[in-house]
């Protein structure tokens, strides 16, 4: 991971961190896990935990496990598991050998099963569902015990080893813990930590497994296997800390992690559940999971963020207990900062308006000179033709327009961005009355050079029509309009998605010099905004662009015409 100039924000993790190294507990080691269900893709939600785990354990001189909580197969599958690797990575975080699955430790989780039952503190029972659940009680009323919680140890024994078996049909029985059907935290009512599932074909065990272990029992003890000294989650985990504490106690461990929970992310106008992308994709809202609208890692990298942005975001959202709901001006602004510093400038336009040069000589080409960033020389130069022929921004013209429109008008001179001042002297339209053309003539003692008794107040971009790419370029808004599409019980989230979210330019020209820009490259379109090619569409032979993010802050203005803010 790279030097980092600015150092993390501490927060309310580190600080327990720090108590916990100065009283020696766990002899000051720091162990974290990023522990992920590979069931969808990374999203932004999970880039703040990755960037909480692996900065603690970076920054502590401690390590960070990788480790996938694979125990509901039939969700699950390799194409998630090698995503998230990519995306963990992507990020610029690494496990090195400390790749692991749950499932690696479901012997083991077997066994400490067996010791819960010999413990007399799991049992297996019989109740059907529906039963269990009306035995459960509610949050004002104490369950009741189940029939079977008397079950003798030999007997708890037996039948756990016959599901193991197979000789149990799906959903007949469960391994259960024994702890307080009247326990005001719901949690502790002797919760379920086996079931049976016959015939899906884990993504790591294959057929090895009929019975799973569920989530709370799994995720403590492979915490506690791993070594890990402080296992972060987000805050729907805190009431079953108790149980995570619970297993931990009861069971013959080496290492007990202190469980920690934060915030989630959300961001608005995105989802930031799995469940909900998944059915973004699946219901063909969007093109796949790293559609660029999509607020997951996949996405985003498609999108032209990069990694560094993404961490930045991370650092600048904190990390606290308090509600996470962040602006998505919050995210551009990282990218927007990033690129503005680092992304070479090129000139690109959106939507043509072609300019002939009548004083400029017909078949004269001059290899202007640009610099790639006004304030990077490192970033090179690149070579700009310049010729008789050119286009413009369409909206950068306008017949008649008010002083402050400080772009071409007709009689007007405005600069060519890196070229010479040009004058506008006729507009030429087709039947119709649409401006196809503008007649313009150059000054020749203008380029690098102010001109003689009069000041120039516009700069326009450019492209030379002999010489200038044609590209699709992709035009991004945001997914919903709704800025929390989550809200209204009432309503599918699905309602609230915006139609418009997708502008395909396809007849747009950019500079030559982009040609040969490569898939996943960035760039400033000069005056336009933050562009990538493609990373899979985008070739030498079809240029596709996407907006990254326009060049200012678009979303403040919109949640001022809504009256928000
Ligand atoms: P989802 O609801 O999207 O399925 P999840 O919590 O079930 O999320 P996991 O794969 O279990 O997804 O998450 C892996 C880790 O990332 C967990 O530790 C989880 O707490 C954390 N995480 C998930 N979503 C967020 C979020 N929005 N903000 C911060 N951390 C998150
Ligand atoms: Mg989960």
């Amino acid at each position: 991971m790279s030097q980092r100039e600015v150092p993390t924000p501490t927060n309310f993790i580190r600080n327990i961190i720090d108590e916990d190294r100065a009283a020696n507990k766990h002899d000051g080691r720091v162990h974290t896990r990023f522990p992920p269900e590979p069931n969808g893709y990374l999203h932004i939600g999970h880039a703040k935990s990755i960037c909480l785990n692996f900065g603690v354990a970076r920054d502590y001189g401690g390590l960070c496990n990788l480790r996938f909580d694979d125990t509901n197969p039939h969700k699950e599958n390799v194409e998630y598991v090698e995503a998230i690797k990519a995306d963990v990575r992507w990020l610029g975080f690494d496990w090195d050998e400390r790749l692991f699955f749950a499932s690696d430790y479901f012997e083991q989780l077997h066994d400490y099963a067996v010791q819960l039952i010999e413990k007399g503190k799991a049992y297996v029972c019989d109740l059907s569902a529906e039963q269990t659940r009306e035995y459960r009680g509610t949050l004002t009323l104490p369950g009741r015990d189940s029939p079977y919680r008397s079950r003798t140890v030999a007997e708890n024994l037996e039948l756990f080893e016959r599901m193991r078996n197979g000789e149990f049909p799906d959903g007949s029985r469960v391994l259960r813990a024994r702890i307080d059907m009247a326990s005001p935290n719901m949690n502790m009512r002797d919760p379920t930590i086996y079931r049976i599932r016959h015939g899906v074909i884990h993504h790591q065990t294959g057929k090895e497994w009929c019975i799973y272990p569920m989530y709370d029992f799994t995720h403590c003890l492979s915490d506690s296997i791993e070594g890990i000294t402080h296992s972060l989650c987000t805050l729907e985990f805190e009431d079953h800390r108790p149980l995570y504490d619970w297993f931990l106690d009861e069971l013959d461990v080496d290492c007990h992690p202190q469980q920690i929970e934060f915030s989630r992310l959300s961001l608005e106008y995105g989802v930031t559940s799995k469940r909900k992308l998944t059915r973004l994709v699946d219901e063909g809202y969007v093109y796949g999971w790293d559609d660029p609208r999509m607020p997951t890692v996949a996405g985003l990298r498609r999108r032209g963020y990069t990694p560094e942005s993404i961490r930045d975001f991370c650092d600048r959202i904190g990390v606290t207990k308090a509600d996470n709901v962040v602006e998505m001006g919050v995210l551009e602004n990282c990218i927007r900062d990033d690129l503005n510093e680092h992304a070479p400038r090129a000139m690109a336009v959106l939507h043509p308006l072609k300019v002939v040069i009548e004083n400029y000589p017909e078949q004269q080409v001059e290899e202007l000179s640009a610099s790639n960033h006004p304030k990077d020389e490192d970033l090179g130069r690149r070579i700009l033709p310049f010729g008789r022929e050119l286009y413009i921004e369409r909206e950068d013209f306008r017949e008649q327009a008010p002083n402050k429109f400080k772009r071409l008008v007709t009689g007007g001179e405005v600069r060519l961005r890196n070229a010479y001042v040009i004058r506008c002297d006729e507009v030429i339209k087709d039947e119709h009355g649409e401006i196809i053309e503008l007649r313009c003539s150059y000054d020749p003692a203008t380029l690098g050079a102010n001109p003689e008794g009069r000041k120039i107040k516009g700069v326009i971009h450019w492209v030379s029509a002999a010489h200038a790419v044609e590209a699709e370029v992709r035009l991004y808004d945001r997914l919903f309009r709704h800025p929390n599409p989550d809200a209204d019980k009432d309503t599918e989230f699905t309602e609230h998605l915006n139609q418009d979210s997708l502008h395909t330019l396809t007849h747009c020209l950019v500079e030559p010099s982009l040609r040969s820009a490569r898939p996943g490259s960035r760039f400033q379109f000069e005056r336009v905004g933050y562009f990538c090619a493609d990373s899979k569409d985008s070739a030498e032979t079809k240029l596709v662009f996407n907006r990254t993010v326009t060049l200012r802050d678009s979303w403040a203005k919109i949640e001022r015409q809504q009256g928000r803010g």
